[in-house]
This record gives structure tokens, sequence and C-alpha cells, in this order.
């Protein structure tokens, strides 16, 4: 089977009693072990058919050995984390995601010594005795662009968050990665109606492990919650395909702009990720950010259609302000080091018609020549 056609059929394979094209969601919390030979259902922090089924999946669209799925993106990188011990070192992309950053700092705690590198850094060579890199790429909100084969030959274990590539753009696996991490609740559920998170990975070791780990704290997804990934999934090339294209005619009329500055999405060949980008993805992906020389706040209260809200790659298309918002609790300093400036605005691009984006788009960003002054 193609990718396309694994997004419809993993994990879905038809009900024999009843003929569901869509299997029932199991809500049971324990299972009859007398119906059962061999006994492979106990209680369902442990196991659960549906949660298995979206595992499948998410398995086969990497050709990968596991997929193991978490209640929240951050519960699967608890999880990932869990595979360290005291006193080993961790690298990690300098502008990660925040939630990332809150998440390292917890496990400095328990003895990780954690450091940042721009991992985008040409012919970057790592420190030693590294035991996993945290990869993420494109990273947020300034769309950098590590090239993950080239860190993954130098040998430590190789995780990359590639939650804003989705795996229909970009397949770390197959780049040499050794963990593929997804927050659930962005592109691959991609309504903004579910949280999740995943692991893909192909060692036997870490899914004993890794089950372990999760059944023992309890960071399982519900069945409900599984089902509406496991949904979304089905349209997620259409659905990134078309941002991609939307992406593409907003970043071509935001270009023409006298009130936008520098535009930084990787499908522009001036961006410095542009090349390792072309190499390692299929597309540059829906997420752009741009420097607007207007009022920020007052473009965000004119936008129609954008939502202006923190998360990413739904159907709806968003409007940020990261000093304002996703990276506020960075300190201005640490934020401006990294070249987060003040008026930088994110956008992720959803699926409506691309003329009413630019439209909406660009009447706001131009009201500025009137307005802000
Ligand atoms: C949202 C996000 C996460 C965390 O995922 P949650 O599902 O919100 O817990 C991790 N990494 C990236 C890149 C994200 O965008």
């Amino acid at each position: 089977m193609r990718f396309d056609t694994k997004l419809v059929h993993s994990g879905y394979d038809v009900t024999a009693s009843t003929g569901d094209v869509v299997p029932p969601i199991h809500l049971a919390v324990t299972y009859d072990r007398r119906a059962q030979e061999p006994v492979e259902y106990f209680y369902g922090r442990g196991e659960n058919p549906t949660r298995q089924a979206l595992e499948t999946c998410l398995a086969a669209l990497e050709d990968a050995e596991f997929a193991l799925t978490f209640a929240s993106g951050q519960a699967a990188g608890a999880a990932a984390l869990s595979l360290l011990e005291p006193g080993d070192r961790l690298v990690c992309s300098d502008d990660v995601y925040g939630g990332t950053h809150m998440l390292l700092s917890e496990y400095a705690r328990y003895g990780v010594n954690v450091e940042y590198l721009d991992l985008s850094t040409p012919d970057i060579v790592l420190p030693e005795d590294v035991r996993m890199v945290w990869i993420e790429a494109p990273t947020n909100p300034l769309l950098k662009v590590a090239d993950i084969a080239a860190i993954a030959r130098q040998g430590p274990i190789v995780l990359v968050d590639n939650t804003f590539a989705s795996p229909v753009l970009q397949q770390p696996l197959s780049l040499g990665a050794d963990i593929t991490l997804y927050s659930t609740t962005k592109f691959i559920a991609g309504h903004s109606d579910v949280l999740g998170g995943a692991l893909v990975f192909n060692d036997p070791a870490w899914q004993a492990r890794l089950l372990g780990y999760r059944t023992a704290v309890g960071s399982v997804p519900g069945p409900l919650d599984c089902f509406l990934v496991h949904r979304g999934l089905k349209t997620l090339s259409l659905r990134v395909f078309r941002q991609v294209a939307n992406t593409r005619a907003v970043v071509e009329a935001l270009r023409d702009c006298p009130s936008v500055g520098r535009i930084h999405y990787p499908g522009l060949p001036e961006h410095p990720g542009h090349a390792v980008a072309a190499r390692q993805m299929s597309e540059p992906g829906s997420i752009v950010s741009f420097e607007y020389l207007g009022d920020v706040a007052k473009l965000m209260e004119r936008v129609r259609l954008f939502a202006c809200a923190v998360s990413l790659g739904g159907v709806r298309s968003l409007i940020e302000c990261p000093a304002m918002m996703t990276h506020r609790p960075v300190p201005r300093q640490t934020r401006l080091a990294l070249g987060i400036e003040d008026n930088l605005v994110r956008l992720s691009l959803g699926i409506e018609d691309p003329a009413d984006l630019v439209e909406d788009l660009v009447t706001a960003v131009n009201e500025a020549e009137r307005q802000d002054g």
C-alpha cells in the first residue's frame, strides 16, 4: 500500500461479524478473560483496541515497527525522555517549542544535562558524549531547518519532533532518526478538537520500555480521542497539500506588501534553510512568519477569517504574535537573541479558499499604511 491508501485503510480492518467499515469505538476498560484465546486484553490503561488501531496506522505511515500514542504531545515527549538516565547529556534545538522547553526543565531537575544549540548551523558538530539530540525541523516560529541526516550520522539517539511537517511532508526515520515525535493535536488530527501525541520507532527494546512506562504513569489517550485522531488521519494528505498551496499564495501576496518586512518560509529561495528543506521535505509546509512594520495588535484585530489563537495545523487559519502569545514565557532578551522580534507574526494556514485568505490578510496588512502610521 502507498502512503495515501494507508491513511484510509491502515488499522481499519472490516469487523467480521457485522461488516462495519469503521470499527466500533472500544470504551470498555476491563475485559472478560474467558472470551479471549489467547488472553490479550486486561485493563484499559495497558491495552485498548481503538488505541491500537490508531497506532497501527501511525507506524505504517513511516514504515516503522512501532507507534505508541499518548494523551498529548507533551506526554509523548515525557515518555521519550524516560529513555535517559541521570547524568545523560541531551542537546536540543535552541528555538524549540515552548512546551518542550518547560518539559526539559522538569527533566533537568532529575539530572539530565540539557544544552540548547542552533542545530540548523551548517556542518554542525555535536559535543562529545551526547546521549540524545532533540531536533525540531522546521522550528517555531522562525522555521529554521536542521539537516536531520547529517546529525543522525553522528551517532546519538536522534528524536525529531515532526509535528510541523507531519509524515506527509517529512519522514525522519528514513533520514536516519531513531524516534519521531508528534503532537497529533496539530496536523494529524487537524480539526483543533482533540489533544494527542505519538512516538514512532523501530527498536523492540524501546517498545517494551515505553509501553511499560506509559502503563505505569497512565499517560494514555482515551478511546474517543483515539477515534478522532484516527479519523483525522484519513484526510491528512488532502488537507496538508491544500494548506501548502494556500501558504504559497499568501506568501506571494505578502511579498508585495510595503508594510511586511522579512518573511520566514523555507519555500523561499532566500530562506537559509531552503536547500536542506528541499532535500528532506516534499513541500515546505504551511507555517509562515513575517515581520510586520505596522501595529501587530491592530493587525490581529483587523483580520476576519484568521482566528487570533495559538496552536497550528488545523483546517481553520490562525494568526498569532509569538512575543505576545506562544513565546511570551521566554525572557525578552533571550527571545531577541534568537531572532524572535516583537513585531513577528506567525500564521498557520488552513484549508479555506486561498483568494479569501489573501484578501482578508492583505487588506488587514495594508490598512497599516492608513492607520498605524
Ligand atoms: C503543540 C506542540 C507540542 C505539544 O503538543 P500537545 O499536544 O499540545 O501536548 C510539541 N511540539 C510541537 C512542535 C508542538 O507544536
